[in-house]
């Protein structure tokens, strides 16, 4: 989902002028990609409904669509007839919805390997299953990495390794940005892909959200558990999925479960992104995308490749610079003190 409006919460205002760029940045993107390898994200824009099914859903989605309106987002409030009428499957007497129009989809896997295919297009090498096992550094500047199949130098080392951005070796551990794993659990359902139950991104009262896909999937998501690198697909997990994905759409119980799966998200410590410097020279970070890191796609790659060539963050970027998360140095007050 491309969600920069649905998803926005109290406390994430200054993530909003880099979501709202991505945003405007992915129909290019999209069109540029498939131009460049003949492969189709499946950018859709029917646009996203996020469902009220009781009274307390009404109340507390009025709640957030006074706080995100306020922020200038163009969403409109609809009654339960108007949302039926763009949904028809949704259950009869949900309460209201709203309907956001700029909030669109891709399918994530057509884009990873639509960019495999655009960078391998533009000449870039692209070592798979080899893990990088070190950022080899030389008078603590980057030299290079480490890897299974041997050593790679480089002036410039880009850490994208997402959850698993930490662990990657030989970073000084003060440097290592502060990521960690946020469990997804997934499902899909099969529909007709004929006479699709849906036709928009659906958000549901839990958080969870329904994505019917062109080749009839829908997709059922999602979990947010702090359980590690625990890739254990649960019987809680896909409950609390159905249940929800039931309450708001009761004709997916005749659905066959196409496939289930399990995702980490990297969450950083203010579950914002980390763009830019490391305080390691030649080591540029670009993770901690948390939920969002398919929409801004685009604009870390320009936020990302900016800084390479330029040195500077752009303005919307400055406030994921990852030096917000270094240790201050000792002050001589706080020397004197110990
Ligand atoms: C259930 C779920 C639903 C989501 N829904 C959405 C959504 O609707 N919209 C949205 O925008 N975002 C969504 N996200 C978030 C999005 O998927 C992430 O933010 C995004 O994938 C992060 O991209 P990344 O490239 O940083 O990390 P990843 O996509 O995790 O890629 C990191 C890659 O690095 C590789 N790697 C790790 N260690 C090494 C190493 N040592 N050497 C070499 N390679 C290594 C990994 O194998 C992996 O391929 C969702 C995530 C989950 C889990």
């Amino acid at each position: 989902m491309l969600a920069a409006a649905v998803e926005t919460e109290p406390g994430e205002e200054p993530l909003l002028p880099l979501t709202l760029e991505s945003q405007r940045l992915w129909p290019d993107f999209a069109r540029e990609l498939a131009e460049a390898t003949g492969i189709s994200c499946e950018y859709r824009d029917e646009g996203t409904l996020v469902v009220a099914l009781n009274r307390d859903d009404a109340e507390s989605l009025r709640h957030s669509f006074d706080f995100q309106k306020g922020l200038g987002l163009d969403l409109e409030w609809l009654n339960a007839a108007e949302a039926r009428r763009l949904e028809p499957h949704l259950r009869p007497g949900i309460a209201a919805a709203v309907l956001s129009r700029n909030d669109h989809q891709v399918e994530n896997r057509a884009l990873a390997r639509a960019l495999i295919a655009a960078c391998r297009a533009a000449g870039v090498q692209i070592h798979e299953h080899c893990a990088v096992t070190e950022v080899a550094l030389q008078g603590g500047k980057v030299g290079g990495v480490e890897t299974a199949a041997g050593r790679e130098a480089a002036d410039v080392v880009v850490l994208a390794a997402g959850a698993w951005s930490r662990e990657v070796g030989g970073i000084p551990t003060a440097f290592r940005p502060p990521v960690r794993p946020i469990k997804g659990q997934m499902l899909a359902v099969q529909m007709d892909q004929a006479a699709p139950l849906l036709r928009h991104v659906v958000w549901l009262p839990n958080g969870g959200y329904l994505v019917p896909r062109d080749d009839g999937r829908l997709i059922v998501g999602g979990t947010v558990e702090e359980r590690g690198f625990d890739t254990a697909i649960t019987a809680g997990g896909l409950f609390t999925l159905i249940e929800a994905a039931w309450r708001a759409v009761p004709t997916i119980e005749e659905l066959p479960i196409a496939e289930t799966w399990v995702g980490f998200r990297p969450g950083s410590r203010d579950d914002a992104p980390m763009l830019g410097p490391s305080g390691v020279d030649g080591l540029v970070v670009a993770t901690g995308h948390h939920r969002n890191g398919i929409l801004l796609t685009p604009v870390s790659a320009a936020v990302v490749s900016q800084y390479i060539l330029s040195g500077q963050l752009p303005e919307m970027a400055r406030p994921f610079d990852p030096q917000r998360f270094a240790k201050p140095r000792p002050t001589r007050m706080a020397e004197a003190a110990k």
